[in-house]
């Protein structure tokens, strides 16, 4: 797992504040049941020196209600 120095200040998925971000680039499970830190992960899929890395933005249940509506909002929305 690795922290990325240059990860945006907040989410790029869902544009909410996050709690910490790591970037993969291997498959991995995610089991969020009953966790009692995280709400939500978002993962925002990127390119690093060539190699498809996968980044999870990990948002807690306190960043997460006021965006948490049940809709989810398209990756393109910031694309005109
Ligand atoms: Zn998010």
């Amino acid at each position: 797992m690795h922290v990325p120095d240059d990860a945006p200040a907040r989410c790029p998925v869902c544009d909410a504040e996050y709690d910490s971000v790591s970037e993969h680039d291997a498959g991995l499970l995610v089991n969020l049941l009953d966790n009692e830190r995280y709400r939500r992960v978002c993962f925002d899929p990127v390119l690093v020196d060539g190699e498809a890395r996968v980044r999870f933005y990990h948002h807690t249940h306190g960043q997460t209600t006021l965006t948490d509506s049940g809709e989810t909002t398209p990756v393109d929305a910031h694309l005109e």
